[in-house]
Parts: C-alpha cells; sequence; structure tokens
C-alpha cells in the first residue's frame, strides 16, 4: 500500500535580506487531519479589496465559519501604520470574537498583506500567532502582482497549507 503523504509541503524559504523577509522553515508535520483549508470566494474577494484600500501599510483581519470553513472576514485596524509590519487592535479582535459567536462560529483564521514582500511569513508573523489550527492567509502585493497563500502555524513553524474556494 502507498505510503500517506505528508500533509504539509515543506515550505523552502530563500534567504531574503528584505524587511519582510521570511523565516526558513524545513520541517514536516503530520498532526492535522486536514490539508486543505476552504474559504468563500466572497471573503477571498473581500480579504483582497480590504488589503488593497490599506496600501501602501499592512492590512489585517480574522476569518470566522463554522467546521472550519472561512466563511465571514472581520476587518481588524492596525494599530501600526506600517508597510511592514501589524498590530491587531486588540478591542476590535475582542468585539469581532463575540460577534462570531451570534453566528455560531468560531475563529477559523486570519489574514494580512505584505505590500512589498512576498506572501511568506516573516520571523515575527510566525513568532506572534499561536492558533495551530488557524488557517494563516498572507496576501502579497509584491512585483505589482496580488498572490494570495496559506499557512498554518505549528510550534512556531509555518507550513504551507492548500486553500480551496468554495461557493
Ligand atoms: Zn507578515
Amino acid at each position: 500500500m502507498a505510503r500517506k503523504k505528508s500533509m504539509f509541503r515543506e515550505l523552502r524559504v530563500p534567504l531574503n535580506p528584505d524587511a519582510g523577509a521570511a523565516a526558513a522553515v524545513n520541517h514536516k508535520f503530520d498532526f492535522y487531519n486536514k490539508n486543505v483549508v476552504y474559504i468563500n470566494r466572497s471573503v477571498l474577494n473581500e480579504m483582497i479589496n480590504h488589503c488593497r484600500e490599506e496600501l501602501p501599510y499592512e492590512a489585517c483581519g480574522l476569518l470566522s465559519g463554522q467546521h472550519g470553513r472561512n466563511e465571514m472576514m472581520w476587518k481588524i485596524r492596525s494599530t501600526e501604520k506600517s508597510p511592514t509590519s501589524f498590530a491587531m487592535d486588540m478591542k476590535q479582535v475582542s468585539a469581532a470574537l463575540t460577534e462570531m459567536k451570534k453566528f455560531s462560529q468560531t475563529m477559523t483564521g486570519m489574514y494580512h498583506s505584505h505590500p512589498s514582500a512576498a506572501p511568506l511569513p516573516s520571523r515575527d508573523d510566525i513568532r506572534n500567532f499561536h492558533d495551530p489550527a488557524a488557517a494563516y492567509f498572507i496576501i502579497s502585493f509584491a512585483n505589482r502582482k496580488t498572490s494570495i497563500k496559506c499557512f498554518k502555524i505549528i510550534d512556531h513553524k509555518a507550513f504551507q497549507v492548500k486553500f480551496e474556494v468554495i461557493r
């Protein structure tokens, strides 16, 4: 019988002297059963629009849904107006978490943008995120191209995961 392939694609990150340089990850992890993240098309589009509106600064927000699907998004104000970092307004975070419950949803992911760096988590991104179940989306506008990647951050390591657009 064929051996089951690792759930997570190894993330190979070249060393990059830029501010948005991603932390190198070379580690395999096989803990989560699902290697695909689901996100509604409308949420994906809104997420991109929000990040575009905030250019040249980084934007951020939360995602919520049922059964791990990313079905709604919550724009969160960044208290740092910066093209290379963000910090979520914690008041808005707790308000969003409360609102999610009204929809019988839980937090399923988060997103932020990289205005000029590749869509790879920086060392700070990895250090500051502690929810191993949540989808971690990065929207990049580097080289005037919009590109999106999704990760899971587990034990201070980033694993790229596939995402599928639904509905
Ligand atoms: Zn980042």
